[in-house]
């Protein structure tokens, strides 16, 4: 850059910097030499004054003088053809390019110079020109100032024109005294000059500083703009462009030119929405004049997301007066994209590009205040797919992958604007939906997403079935805390699939009891083991032909100290919930098969499997240890298995079946009919019994129904598959005489006895040779019993008082409580011992039926004291 501009210099001849470098000296002398022919023609003028005012014999006498005359007029003349020549070369001429031509321009100027000067001093000593001395002396001075003023544009021109003129002075004189004096005047020139000199040098030196700061802060500026880290603008008072770098103008693909001159705001893309506040800045800052700093805008660039940050600052005069802005610019937009990727990671599911866990959990937050702080309405979704499981280990992972990716686009099309879906993670997903809590509004959604969610999805080939459950929790705007409502929810789609899974549940508070209930369930169930309060009930098998015992249920029973005695089907699911499956289903396992040991070689054991004992890889062994643990044969110990296995076929299943199969016990499969029915299993499972469920069974003997064929149907299906019967939970002799009609090898129910202790068993085989007898109602219409009784009647956490006006074993009518919904569960206490739980079937004003769960024995009510002090003891009457 020093270069270009020395270079400058020199081509131009102007004094730009005070250094004196030899192309400076050659600049100035250069100058110099092209105003010389004002010189020539001031000398040219002198001479004509001179000889005006000379006589012929004047000019005679002066002949000695004016020899060299002709030569000091070429002279000037060469000069004058040198600065043409020069001039024509701009600068760039033939001559002043040769290193001898400042030493000659000085000689052809002092020889011209003291020549003319001798020749014109001379004169002016001269007598004969007294008269005329006035134009002799102006004429004199004429030349030296003419000459002292152009050979001054260089100095050592100056010098050389000085000396020369105070030689040629002496010389035309002939006088010690102007030479003494001209030495004396050329020195106090020399001082003057050479102070002048220094002070010019120290100018120049400041001034060249200067020149080299800027030069230096003009190579970053330009090294920063071309490197791309930056750029540079400047507006002019109406925020007009005066200056903007090269790489803004390649950025909008226009050409700097063009950009010069248009508005700044110009280069910045105007947006809507909410992102538009720093543009409202940028705004507000020019029009104010005011500086603004790392704004962040977009640029106006097509067909591409390019950020900036700008800074600027007004520039105003000396006087204050505005003069526009001037400032600079960064590109942002590498850092805004990682800054989004990194935010992308942060916040959302790298498989579906849903919200996380963390985003969702936040945009939960927000949606139930609103930026004031105050609770606002809000409704959130749990939701959980059905047989995901399955397919992911079916179909294997990748398949899996695609599959939450595709629930994911119909959850987000289900949902649209109306809500924000997350994915938690597995296959469980929330969706937030602010300011709706309308019940059916949202329950219109939630079915939108289960019937979207029920659609086959196509991947791979393949056709993948899934369904979906929803749990709904809300906010009426009361402020609930998000992780109340996350557990809300929780619960409600807890209670979603409990009620079969492919359904929505709304939160309501029952729910919460029922989960603090479970929860101490749970506690209590981890020790009850170790406590002793497990025990196992045998309920005997009998062979409908013979009515001979062939073998036992064992059937688990929970005496808690204080809760009484706990139903299996209430704590069973708990401890697989709570994984205490396990360990409980080995204890039974080996109970079993002991106490079977202890009734006889002939007879067999049946104990029930879950699903999640199942699928544990140490069932085989822990059977095979039982078994020869106890020093039964294998094939006294039955397992049975219900058809929720089935809703997993994978290969890990039916390879499970296979090994149990392979130790020699039997398979039998429990409540056929109520879970999964696809029949197509019964083909892959190798069992040895369907056990049908009491549901067909209760009421087969009523005219009518369809339970009867079904039966027969079942037991012809198992007949083809070479697979032995037995009808579950037969009561009446009604309903045991269709049972055997329909050809059903076996037969469990209260008729032949309930489930007993060991003891009570091995009584009962030795009592008749093994051999029972039927004992029951003959038909399922049992006439009630007419009573008065005070009953404790427990919902929802909540205990009331009532009285039992009618009772049998199926059911109750009870008084005191009104206006009670159809379908409400109760648990009714006729005494601290016996306790039963049923729902309600009808309700008129203050009096409803129950149905029980289970039958209770209604001839142990004379014998128990009721719940209540106070309330009259069950007083029969048939
Ligand atoms: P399940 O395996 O179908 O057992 C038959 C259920 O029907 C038993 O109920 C039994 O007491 C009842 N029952 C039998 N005959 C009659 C009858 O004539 N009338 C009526 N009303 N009921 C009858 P329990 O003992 O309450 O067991 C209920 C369920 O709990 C069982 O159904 C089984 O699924 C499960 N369970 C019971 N014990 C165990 C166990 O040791 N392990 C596992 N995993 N589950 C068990
Ligand atoms: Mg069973
Ligand atoms: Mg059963």
């Amino acid at each position: 850059m020093r270069l270009t501009v020395r270079r400058t210099v020199a081509e131009t001849g102007e004094r730009v910097d005070g250094g004196d470098s030899a192309s400076t000296v050659r600049a100035r002398l250069l100058r110099a030499i092209h105003l010389w022919h004002f010189v020539f023609l001031s000398r040219l003028f002198a001479l004509g004054i001179i000889f005006y005012h000379s006589s012929a014999d004047v000019l005679a006498a002066m002949a000695g003088s004016a020899v060299l005359l002709p030569v000091a007029l070429a002279l000037d003349g060469l000069l004058c053809v040198v600065s043409w020549l020069e001039k024509r070369g701009k600068g760039r001429g033939p001559l002043s390019r040769h290193r001898w031509f400042p030493m000659t321009a000085w000689a052809i100027i002092a020889a011209g110079t003291v020549f003319y000067t001798q020749f014109v001093f001379a004169v002016s000593a001269s007598n004969a020109y007294v008269a005329s001395f006035d134009h002799i002396a102006a004429a004199r001075i004429g030349i030296v100032l003419v000459g002292a003023a152009v050979a001054g544009l260089s100095r050592p021109a100056f010098f050389v024109f000085a000396f020369a003129t105070a030689v040629g002075g002496a010389l035309g004189t002939w006088s010690m005294e102007f030479g003494g004096q001209s030495l004396l005047f050329l020195c106090l020139l020399a001082a003057m000059v050479s102070e002048d000199s220094r002070y010019h040098r120290r100018q120049d030196n400041l001034r060249q500083a200067q020149v080299d700061d800027q030069e230096r802060a003009l190579n970053l500026v330009r090294e920063f703009e071309t490197a791309g880290r930056g750029w540079f603008w400047e507006t002019d008072r109406h925020g007009n462009l005066v200056y903007v770098s090269q790489v803004v103008a390649d950025k909008v693909g226009m050409e700097r030119r063009a950009l010069i001159g248009r508005a700044f705001t110009d280069i910045i893309r105007k947006r809507g929405g909410g992102g538009e506040s720093e543009e409202r800045t940028l705004g507000f800052s020019l029009s104010s004049r005011t500086p603004f700093n790392d704004l962040t805008v977009q640029a106006a660039v097509k067909g591409e997301e390019r950020w900036w940050s700008i800074s600027g600052n007004p520039i105003s005069n000396s006087l204050g007066h505005f003069l526009g802005f001037r400032g600079s610019g960064t590109d942002l937009t590498e850092m805004k994209r990682s800054e989004r990727e990194i935010n992308q990671l942060a916040r959302y599911d790298t498989l579906t590009g849903l919200a996380n866990r963390l985003h969702i959990n936040e945009l939960l937050e927000r949606a139930l205040r609103n930026h004031f702080g105050q609770p606002q309405p809000c409704a959130m979704f749990l939701m959980d797919l059905d047989r995901f499981k399955a397919v992911n280990d079916t179909l294997g992972h990748p398949v899996g992958d695609q599959l939450l990716q595709q629930v994911a686009g119909r959850i987000r099309q289900v949902v649209g604007d109306r809500g924000q879906v997350g994915r938690l993670g597995g296959d469980e997903f929330q969706v937030v939906i602010p300011q709706i809590t309308a019940h059916d509004k949202l329950a219109e959604i939630a079915n939108a997403i289960i019937i979207s969610l029920a659609k086959p999805f196509g991947i791979e080939g393949e056709q993948v079935r899934i369904g979906c459950s929803v749990g709904i929790a809300l906010s009426e705007g009361d402020g609930v805390p998000s992780s109340a409502l996350v557990r809300n929810a929780d619960l409600a789609l807890y209670s979603a699939k409990d009620a079969g899974r492919g359904v929505y549940r709304f939160y309501i508070d029952a729910m919460h009891n029922h989960a603090s209930e479970r929860k101490a369930i749970e506690d209590a169930l981890r020790d009850a083991i170790a406590k002793d309060q497990l025990k196992l009930l045998y309920q005997p098998v009998v062979d409908v032909a013979s009515e001979m015992i062939t073998g036992f249920e064992a059937l688990i029973r929970w005496y808690h100290p204080t809760e009484g005695l706990i139903s299996p089907t209430k704590f069973i699911p708990i401890a697989e919930e709570a994984n205490l499956i396990v360990p409980i289903g080995d204890w039974i396992i080996r109970t079993a098969c002991e106490t079977v040991a202890t009734f006889g070689p002939q007879y067999q054991m049946a104990v029930n499997v879950s699903p999640r004992q199942f699928t544990n890889p140490n069932l085989p062994s822990t059977i095979v240890n039982a078994v020869a643990a106890a020093g039964i044969r294998p094939e006294q110990l039955e397992l049975e298995i219900t058809e929720g296995v089935f809703l997993d076929e994978s290969a890990e299943n039916m390879e499970m079946f296979q090994k149990l199969k392979r130790t020699g016990i039997r398979l039998a499969l429990d409540d056929f009919g109520t879970g999964y029915s696809a029949l197509g299993y019964l083909k892959k499972a190798p069992f040895d019994k369907i056990k049908i469920d009491q549901s067909f069974v209760r009421g087969a003997a009523d005219r009518g129904g369809m339970n009867a064929a079904i039966i027969s149907s079942i037991v012809s299906l198992a007949g083809a598959l070479n697979m032995h019967t037995t009808a579950e939970g037969v009561e009446t002799h009604d309903e045991l005489d269709l049972i055997r009609s329909l050809g059903c090898s076996h037969v469990q129910g209260y008729i032949y006895g309930k489930p007993m202790t060991a003891q009570d068993a091995i009584a009962l085989l030795k009592s008749n040779g093994g051999r029972v007898e039927a004992q029951g109602y003959k038909s399922a219409r049992e006439t009630r019993k007419r009573t008065f009784r005070t009953v404790s009647v427990d919902h929802g956490g909540f205990r009331y008082e009532a009285i039992v006006r009618n009772v049998a074993s199926g059911g109750a009518m009870v008084e005191g409580l009104w206006n009670v919904p159809v379908g409400t569960r109760f648990r009714i206490e006729f005494a601290p011992n016996m306790i039963v739980e049923g729902v309600s079937r009808w309700a008129m004003d203050n009096r409803m039926g129950v149905k029980f769960d289970h039958a209770m024995d209604i001839e142990l009510l004379a014998s128990v004291t009721p719940a209540f002090v106070g309330g009259a003891p069950l007083k029969m009457a048939s």
